[in-house]
């Protein structure tokens, strides 16, 4: 899984952050989504679909699917 964020759309609501506390934080200045890790361990994909269906403002993109090279 590759995630994006995009801060532009980001509202600051910090849904994200909550949910999955080690893939996603927030600036400290402005609030907005901070991705700590794009590729996160599978353990944490429930956490990371969760975050991105519940963001209000649908700044979370994941790629899934694609395999990645050795
Ligand atoms: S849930 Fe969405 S809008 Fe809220 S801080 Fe995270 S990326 Fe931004």
């Amino acid at each position: 899984m590759h995630v994006t964020v995009d801060q532009n759309r980001c509202c600051s609501s910090g849904q994200c952050v909550l949910t999955a506390p080690t893939v996603f934080d927030q600036s400290e200045e402005d609030g907005l989504v901070l991705l700590l890790q794009d590729e996160p361990a599978e353990a944490l994909h429930p956490q990371v679909r969760t975050a991105a269906a519940i963001c209000p403002s649908g700044a979370i993109s994941l790629t899934v699917g694609q395999a990645v090279g050795a």
